[in-house]
């Protein structure tokens, strides 16, 4: 007897009936049986060591793809539970699913794990895989394993909460053995614990079960596996780059901000550079916005329950909002999240024609958000920031000219801020929305134009879109390859209904307009974090704080230094000079950890001969330089880009 299955290229494969992966991928080549740790059998992943039906459409997994390092992860989080449960009598164990660059497990001890415990696992751990124990499946009812996990709280839980419904098992569950050591599991795992190429564990963080806080805290380790130990050596070294760009660290070394604990989670103060740069930033955005036809706004921080009720933020984003206030008898307010409804509320102050869309209203709103405290992040995730938010109210007809121009714009400024790639998610109808699902159609289209005329790789995330509109997410990768997501552009169908607003048509009829919501940086907070890590620090001339550092060698050179500093900020450039009582070694390398992009070092000769020494970002030193030419020099490095 023998079976035929179909490989990914579409060719057959005739094997011995009874066949799993493993022979499979034997069968194509000795190296892809080397790197298969499971496969897929008509789009479902299964064990290597699955047998193979006639006709199944196959394809193998291999340790260095994405399925992968998800297998590996997984399999990793056994061994951790494996490992726990052998070190610590009593432990019990909740769940343990792989994640980016690695995996979790949470478990109850009774107490919280300490260092010497993470290493104890480790080295448990590596036992485990020197052992190569198999993993091997069984599957049982749901009454048995009640019986298995008798000990294991958690694990009851999940079973007993095991949809019938959900596979075709029915009242089955499936467990993993390897050795004594059992978890509940789907699968699919590695064939043994000696394929496990590379693991560490990274750090412990408390966790509630189920992430409910009112249920026990159960104590979670994290840790990262790998396909092979170079790629974890890269992982770590990938780690150790952005701690040392992380913008919380810069901020405090640069004396940009500070989240002081008096103020509350997730708010930040802006000391003079970080106020100065972020001033940049916004007269930035007030002056492009002005040149592409946008009108600036501005509007209140708080305002009454009721907008909000009128908006729907209070029926679908309530949690999201900071509790309200009462005062003047009863009328309750509301700090705002967003700022739409007060740019709606401008449209509507009058009657609107059609003459006078698209109109473009731009605002550096500050908004509040609760988020939870876990998920709070620097200036990332913060939970007061200002929105550069834009609202375009059009025709329908005018979405596809608006949502081109929109992106254009928006990569425009992308770029000018030393961004260089771009991808984007195009987010489409969810099963529920509001309007008319041609509208969404087109809508949807006009979003397509605008990411393909823009030559943008976009991914489609098919129904994905929020229940008013479709929209687009850009991402930015970052110097160390790392994605942000910053600018997003929705449409919305509902608010203008929400509001009644209208727009008197050329035949004087009554039209109801459509918006756009954009926010361009996000936020300025979070795109300042983003800039920061980006560059470690070392932000563009046109953005730093200090542009240039002039050392005086000595102090009678102070004057001489005092003459050109005063030159150079004729030139509207920002300039110091550091007559700190240090050598001129110290006060260069201080310069250089401030990340001033330009400093002049001045002597003797240079106050004779009216030069200066010049030691730009990224550039040789060079004496002897006339001041007026360092000064053009220095103008060129440090010129906003527009
Ligand atoms: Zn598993
Ligand atoms: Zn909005």
């Amino acid at each position: 007897m023998a079976i035929t299955i179909t490989l990914p290229d579409g060719t057959p494969l005739e094997l011995d009936d009874g066949a799993d992966g493993a022979v499979a991928a034997a069968a194509i080549g000795s190296r892809l049986a080397k790197a298969a740790v499971a496969v897929t059998v008509d789009g479902r992943q299964q064990d290597l060591s699955a047998p193979l039906a006639d006709g199944a459409e196959v394809s193998i997994i291999t340790i260095d793809s994405d399925a992968g390092r998800h297998v590996l992860r997984h399999s990793a989080a056994h061994v951790m539970a494996q490992a726990v449960l052998d070190l610590f009598p009593g432990a019990t164990f909740a769940i343990g699913p792989p994640i980016e660059d690695g995996f979790y497990y949470d478990f109850d001890i009774g107490r919280p794990f300490t260092p010497e415990d993470l290493e104890a696992v480790e080295a448990r751990m590596a036992e485990i895989v020197a052992e190569d124990q198999p993993f091997e499946r069984e599957a049982m009812s749901k009454s048995r394993a009640l019986e298995v996990f008798a000990d294991h709280p958690f694990k009851r839980e999940i079973i007993e909460s095991v949809d019938e419904a959900e596979g075709a098992g029915g009242d089955q569950v499936t467990v993993y053995h390897n050795r004594e050591f059992v978890d509940l599991c789907r699968g699919p795992h590695l064939p043994s614990t000696g394929r496990l190429p590379a693991f560490k564990l990274m750090r412990t963080a408390g966790a509630y079960w189920r992430g409910d806080e009112t249920r026990p805290q159960l104590q979670r380790i994290y840790g990262t596996a790998w396909e092979s130990r170079a790629a974890q050596e890269a992982y770590l070294h990938r780690l150790e780059e952005a701690r040392k760009r992380d913008h919380r660290k810069l901020g405090a070394e640069l004396d940009l901000f500070s989240f002081p604990t008096e103020l509350g989670s997730g708010l930040a103060v802006w000391h003079p550079k970080g106020a100065l740069v972020r001033t940049i930033m916004e007269d930035y955005s007030r002056r492009t916005h002005l040149a592409h036809g946008y009108d600036i706004v501005a509007s209140p921080h708080i305002a009454k329950a009721h907008l909000w009720e009128t908006s729907g933020h209070l029926s679908f984003y309530a949690e999201g909002m900071y509790p309200g206030m009462e005062v003047d008898e009863g009328d309750e307010y509301r700090l705002k999240p967003m700022n739409c409804p007060f740019h709606i509320l401008i449209f509507r102050s009058r009657s609107r024609s059609y003459r006078e869309l698209p109109l473009r209203m731009f605002e550096l709103g500050a908004v509040y958000r609760y988020e939870r405290s876990g998920v709070v992040h620097g200036l990332l995730r913060a939970r007061g920031f200002t929105q550069d938010d834009s609202h375009i109210f059009c025709t329908e007809d005018q979405i596809g000219g608006e949502l081109q121009g929109l992106l254009d714009f928006s990569l425009m400024v992308l770029r000018d801020f030393g961004f260089e790639e771009f991808e984007a998610d195009l987010s489409t109808i969810p099963d529920k929305y509001v309007g008319d699902p041609q509208e969404w159609e087109r809508a949807t289209e006009a979003l397509r134009d605008a990411l393909e005329a823009a030559g943008l790789e976009y991914h489609v995330a098919e129904g994905e879109g929020a229940f008013y509109g479709p929209k687009i997410d850009l991402h930015v990768r970052d110097a160390i390859g790392r994605r942000w997501q910053v600018t997003t552009l929705q449409v919305d169908f509902a608010q203008p209904d929400n509001f009644d607003l209208e727009y008197a048509t050329p035949d004087n009829t009554r039209a109801r307009p459509v918006m756009i919501h954009r926010a361009l940086f996000g936020s300025v907070e979070r795109f300042f974090g983003v800039l920061l890590e980006h560059y470690a620090g070392a932000l563009p001339g046109w953005l730093s704080p200090v542009q240039v550092t002039i050392v005086p060698v000595a102090d009678r050179h102070v004057g001489y230094a005092g003459q050109v500093a005063a030159g150079l900020r004729a030139d509207h450039l920002r300039v110091e000079v550091d007559d700190a009582d240090d050598t001129v070694g110290e006060k260069i390398r201080r310069a250089l950890t401030d990340r001033h992009p330009a400093v002049l070092v001045v002597g003797d000769d240079d106050v004779a001969a009216g030069t200066v020494g010049v030691r730009l970002r990224g550039a040789e030193e060079r004496r002897g330089v006339a001041v007026s030419e360092a000064a053009e020099m220095i103008a060129e490095l440090c010129r906003a880009p527009r």
